[in-house]
This record gives C-alpha cells, structure tokens and sequence, in this order.
C-alpha cells in the first residue's frame, strides 16, 4: 500500500502553538516498519488542481502572503512560504492517494483532511480543503464520469467540504461529528449526524452503520475519500466524545468494509487527532493504517 507523506516539509510554529506537528513524522516512523507499505514523498498540488476547489483570488493571497491577520488568525498558522508548500504537499498528496487508490484499491495521505477550508478562506489548520481538491482532480484528470463520495469521520464537522460542494451533484458529502464541536456553525453536507457529547461505542457504530446504508441507497459512489480523524477518540482534548480504541479500529474496518465489498478504490487521510498524549493519537491513526493494510491485500 502506497503511503504519501509530507512531514519533512515542516511548517514552521512558533513554541506552544498547539497544533501537534510532531504527530506527523512520529506516524512515518511508526509505518516505515511496515515491509508492505512503500512510503512516497507527496507531490505538489498544482495551481490548476487548487483552483478546481478555491476562488484564485483566495489562491493568490495565500501565495503572495497577503492574507490578513484576521485570515490568517482563522487558519491558525503564521503565514511563511513553508507553510504554503507545505499545504500544496498535503492536498497533492491526497490527490495522488486518490489516483494511485483507482489502480490498487487502496492509497493513503499521512496527512491531510484539512476540511475546515471554505472556496475563499481557510480555518481551523486548514488551508486548502485536500478532498474537495481530489475529488474534482479526479474528475478533471481521470473521467469527468467518476462519482466520488467523501466520507468525513473527523470528529469537527466538514464544514469547507460540505460548503464547496454543496450544489455538486457528483460528489457526495458525509459528515459525523460531535453537534457540540467546532464549526459552530455548520454548513449542510449531503448527509450529516451530529452526535451528543459523550457519545459511546455502540451509538457511533450504528449511526456509521445506517449513514453507510443511506449512502449507498442515494448514490452510486465509483471511489471514496475517507477521513480517519482520529479526535473521535476519547483520549481526544477537543473531541467531547467517548470512542475507545477498539471501537475506532472497528469505525475504520466498517468504512473499509464498505468499500471492499463493493470493490470501491478509497483514499483516506489522516485529519483530526489532539490527544492529551500525542502518542495515543499517533497510535489510533497507525491502527486506521494497519487495519487499511488488511483490507488491501484483498482488492
Ligand atoms: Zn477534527
């Protein structure tokens, strides 16, 4: 299984910034022990790639550096010419995920799952919306047939997704998360369920269990993007709810399930994951990753 990764292009934070940086290179040592998983440095997303998704004047700002100090204050990071090929590196590789997912089943992005970006501003840690960016590649670059689903298991809302998406009828957007969660206010995905604080492993899976069938029944998905976000989990700071770690590992094998059984190619990302410990996040999302590993040898 092909891996894309991105952690050496570092995006420089100042000390204490809270987003956990680290997360990323500690995964890539976690899965360079696997002899079946071939790592490859992400590519670049290009310009045209971008603008499939965004608004240029939004693409020119965020290459100029000319976003304001409230836009940037949005995204959450300084912005620097790292931090913009570092976000060009993190859509590609969900692109390249993406099309290398259409020839071997599955791909993963080591990274990636920056769906709080909107068309025309980012959010939340994210610049460009990396999904939204694949899906529409897809259709640009491989068949302009190809209907895509984007399943968003990060525990926030896929507010940018939904909203990018929103009057595209060949892509499709799920979303659960937490009701109680950032986006406050939330965008209308093609299909979303909110879930109470707290929520245990037995709710979580039936609600993926009966959104999985709702979208099968609404639209005939050819490929999937999957977010894996890790915040479900209840070793989570921002996530409110209660997920164990066997029940994300059973979370991910449904999805995958889900694909196999219908022998759709799936690309997922990494997204969400700020546990108290940053090795419980890394943890969950080298098990997305292992349980991933299972499902391909049998495309
Ligand atoms: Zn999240």
């Amino acid at each position: 299984m092909k891996a894309f990764y991105t952690d050496h292009f570092v995006l420089p934070l100042p000390e204490g910034h809270r987003f956990p940086m680290e997360k990323y290179s500690r995964l890539r040592d976690l899965v360079s022990t696997q002899a079946d998983i071939e790592l490859v440095e992400a590519p670049p997303a290009t310009d045209t790639q971008i603008l499939y998704a965004h608004d240029p004047s939004y693409l020119i700002k965020v290459i100029n550096g000319s976003l304001s100090a409230q836009e940037q204050r949005a995204i959450g990071f300084p912005w620097s010419t790292k931090m913009v090929e570092r976000s060009r590196r993190s859509a590609g590789a969900t692109v390249a995920a993406a099309k290398t997912a259409l020839l071997e089943g599955i791909a993963t992005n080591l990274a990636g799952g920056t769906h709080h970006a909107y068309r025309d501003s980012g959010s939340g840690f994210c610049v460009f919306n990396d999904s939204a960016i694949a899906a529409r590649t897809l259709q640009k670059e491989v068949s302009a047939a190809l209907k895509v689903a984007v399943i968003d298991l990060d525990v926030h809302q896929g507010n940018g997704t939904a909203s990018i998406l929103q009057n595209d009828d060949s892509i499709f957007t799920l979303s659960i998360h937490g009701e109680n969660n950032f986006p406050f206010k939330k965008e209308e995905s093609d299909l979303d369920l909110g879930l109470a604080d707290g929520c245990s492993d037995d709710i979580y899976l039936d609600s993926l269990s009966q959104c999985l069938d709702q979208l099968h029944s609404r639209f005939k998905a050819d490929c999937l993007i999957f977010l894996a976000g890790a915040d479900p989990h209840e070793g989570g700071r921002l996530g409110r709810l209660n997920i164990s770690k066997e029940g994300m590992r059973l979370r991910d094998e449904m999805v995958f399930q889900f694909a196999l059984d219908r022998q759709l190619p799936i690309a997922f990302s990494m997204a969400g994951g700020y546990g108290k410990e940053i090795a419980s996040t890394v943890d969950i999302h080298f098990q997305t990753i292992k349980t991933a590993l299972q499902f391909q040898k049998r495309y």
